[in-house]
């Protein structure tokens, strides 16, 4: 079988709007390597976009899987429920960053995680409005599409979005958004567009993905939390790219001093399997009546079998630990690089929780540059490296290495990284 048979096959039965990123297709994959059908091999520092912070096919996982699917594989949990998702809403609630009681519920997609945090936020409120901000990713169905701040290429095309959501500007530094200006604008929304007392959540993601991986500043998300504490508006922290120990902690709200009332969490939560939650205060969970949540696949149970192994892997492999380790391996790596000078000096913010880790390139006059990074990524792709990149002005680049990556493919991965970056930059 050749990649390139197989893009003529898909351009003529697959959109365009569903674009393959990579040029090749996948035959196996094995912890941080992929497989092409060709049999070239690649490194993976995407992770199937922070779905595998365990690894590609962890035997653990796979095994837990297998044993499931010679039980069952589904029941439709709405029907007929099981054992093995009450356990893992048990081990979500106890590892959630929330005081008091705590409920979970299962999904399938992180889209339709959020979508459901915003309905219970609803619910419990009997208020519509939600504010999300400037870059936030959140997903794209048509809801979570309007509350994900960035038009190209996600909404360009699909014209007026759903209403009731406002928009701020995440305070990032080097944008020069400071939390003073979050918040002054924040209160102009107040005035301007919708009172506070119509507002049933604040959602944002304590590491803005998509956006870039900027990390909001813990005295702002204080400063969201009394203000919602003061308008009882629910603050729901997406959690769903950033959560799962890429961050150095379970979950990256750990990080910020605060207590959400609802979270979203998605990606990693199952190691490769389709299964996204919603975890929060009981009372506000509670808000919904029977039958007002779920969906025919909602928690399955085989992905729900893996999400229960993914806890093994964490603490068996110590991930946490791992996960700060690796962060800061790579970081020590670019600074490094970037003290050489000459065009590496190119290599702009490197930035940082645990594994969650970007770093920007720019221009010879220190402006964002979009193009050198695409050629970063199809150098590094020819080389066997897999890099994703990301941020509002294109620039750039984050690693989602599995945290299980073994030492010498990191070695090796960041080796390919250092010669493209020396090629792309000169
Ligand atoms: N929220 C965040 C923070 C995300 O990063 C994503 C996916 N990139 C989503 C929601 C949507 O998840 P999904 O693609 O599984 O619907």
């Amino acid at each position: 079988m050749k990649n390139s048979d197989l893009m003529k096959r898909k351009e003529k039965s697959m959109p365009n709007g569903f674009a393959i990123g990579f040029p090749f297709f996948a035959d196996r994959a094995k912890n941080s390597e992929i497989w092409d059908v060709e049999g070239n091999r690649y490194i993976d520092f995407i992770g199937g976009i922070s779905v595998l912070n365990t690894g590609h096919t962890h035997p653990k996982i796979t095994e837990a899987v297998k044993a499931q699917l010679d039980k069952f594989s589904h029941t439709a949990t709405q029907i007929v429920g099981y054992e093995n998702i009450i356990t893992l809403a048990e081990k979500v609630c106890e590892k959630a960053p929330i005081s008091g009681a705590k409920k979970a519920v299962f999904f399938s997609t992180g889209s339709e995680a959020v979508e459901n945090a915003v309905k219970i936020a609803r619910a419990a409120t009997k208020r519509f409005g939600v504010i999300a901000f400037d870059a936030g990713y959140h997903g794209r169905t048509i809801y979570t599409l309007a509350l994900t701040g960035k038009v190209a290429p996600y909404k360009q095309d699909f014209g007026v979005m759903p209403g009731g959501i406002f928009r701020i500007p995440f305070p990032v530094a080097s944008f020069g958004v400071t939390e003073e200006a979050s918040l002054i604008a924040l209160e102009k929304l107040f005035k301007t567009d919708i009172a506070p007392t119509d507002v049933a959540a604040i959602i944002f993601e304590p590491v803005q993905g998509e956006g870039g991986f900027h990390f909001m500043p813990p005295s702002f998300a204080k400063k969201l939390r009394e203000i919602a504490d003061k308008y009882g508006i629910k603050i729901i922290c997406d959690e769903v790219q950033c959560g799962y120990g890429r961050t150095g902690t379970f979950f990256a709200t750990e990080q910020l001093g605060i207590e959400p009332d609802l979270m979203t969490t998605a990606k990693s939560l199952a190691g490769g399997y389709p299964l996204s939650g919603v975890v929060g205060k009981a009372d506000i969970m509670d808000s919904v009546s029977p039958g007002g949540l779920g969906g025919t696949y909602a928690g399955s149970p085989v992905a729900v079998a893996a999400a229960l192994a993914v806890f093994d892997v964490f603490k068996e492999e110590n991930l946490l630990q791992r996960s700060k380790e690796i962060g800061e391996k790579i970081a020590a790596f670019l600074s490094g690089l970037k003290s050489k000078g000459g065009a590496f000096k190119r290599i702009g913010e490197i930035r940082h929780r645990g594994a969650m880790l970007a770093f920007d390139l720019l221009d010879a006059h220190g402006k964002a540059d979009a193009d050198v990074t695409k050629n970063l990524v199809l150098d590094a792709r020819d080389h066997g490296l897999m890099l994703a990149s990301c941020g509002l002005f294109g620039n750039s680049i984050r690693i989602m290495v599995p945290l299980t990556v073994e030492e010498n493919i990191l070695d090796e991965g960041l080796g390919i990284l250092e010669k493209s970056l020396a090629t792309v930059l000169k």
